[in-house]
């Protein structure tokens, strides 16, 4: 490993722990692994002083195989986790890993909260279309008629479009990707791990083990890169029309399945302005904690 103090220059492997990922082999998830480790390695980002924080699932046990530091907190709270970490450290790079239940069902209440707020933070969504490490159970984002062990005869829900949720959340960077497709995976999370604000990426990252009709066989041969033409990518409008097409394929055997970026705008972030506050009404950054105690003190 190469100095840590100034200019940070790793290889990917170095952000690994050492610790190999239990997946199952061909999980989807071990692309995303590595993609994330090249993008880390690209952007130059520090071991030592960034933060990897994950749910519970197959997905978030990434903060495990990973150098960086890590939390591998409680099912649907890792948003409410990296809020605090960005409050207490604003300049430090937040990295959130999770899949599609634990995101969007039981943490689906944190979500538009952290996009509006325009946290500095990356929320990589491994998106498998199931509950897979509690045995396939149908997640948000099952497309209907998939069969799961508490859909046997076939789901009954619509499936969530994250892509417009996010959009209408207001978050600042909105893109889908394929872990199929490591090389615009990677691209893609170099974008999101440069943008400044709140950037969310949805990846298909497909689980073998459980979900056989959303294969990796199946979007080879669907997905489709939005960037080819879209390429105003402040145009909102254009988004939700794009957007307006992501689960189209679970109805239209023909539909494609977008990928790439659809929206990226530049907005002041929660922490920039927290800075701002603090300065106008002369805010201390740090205050004793006796102070704080002697208040509550009889
Ligand atoms: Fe990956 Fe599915 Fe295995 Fe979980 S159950 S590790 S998502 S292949």
């Amino acid at each position: 490993m190469t100095t840590l103090i100034n200019n940070i220059q790793l290889e990917p492997k170095d952000y690994r722990s050492g610790i190999e990922p239990t997946w199952c082999p061909g999980c989807g998830d071990f692309s995303v692994l590595n993609s994330l480790t090249q993008t880390m390695s690209a952007q130059h980002i520090d071991p030592f002083k960034s933060v990897v924080v994950s749910g519970i699932g197959c997905s978030s046990r990434t903060p495990l195989w990973m150098k960086n530091y890590g939390f591998h907190s409680v099912h649907g709270r890792a948003l409410p986790v990296a809020t605090g970490i960005a409050l207490a450290n604003p300049d430090m790079p937040i990295t959130v890993t999770i899949g599609d239940g634990d995101c969007f069902s039981i943490g689906g209440g944190h979500v538009p909260h952290a996009a509006r707020r325009n946290f500095n933070m990356r929320l990589f969504v491994m998106d498998n279309q199931a509950f897979s490490l509690t045995k396939n159970q149908a997640s948000p984002t099952s497309r209907e008629g998939l069969k799961t062990s508490t859909t046997p005869y076939g789901n009954i829900d619509a499936p969530m479009n994250v892509i417009e949720l996010l959009l209408s959340y207001g978050a600042t960077f909105v893109a889908q990707t394929f872990a199929g497709n490591p090389k615009h995976m990677t691209e893609i999370m170099n974008k999101a791990m440069a943008h400044k604000g709140f950037a969310f990426v949805n990846i298909l990252s497909p689980c073998p083990t459980f979900n056989k009709v959303d294969t990796f066989v199946y979007y080879r041969t669907r997905v489709q890169d939005i960037n080819e033409t879209h390429t105003d990518l402040s145009n909102k409008a254009k988004a939700f029309e794009l957007a307006a097409t992501v689960n189209d394929h679970s109805k239209d055997e023909n539909a494609k399945v977008p990928i790439g970026v659809f929206y990226q705008v530049q907005k002041e972030t929660y922490g920039e302005k927290l800075k701002a506050l603090k300065a106008r009404i002369g805010a201390k950054d740090t205050r004793d904690m006796n102070e704080i105690f002697n208040q509550y003190r009889p």
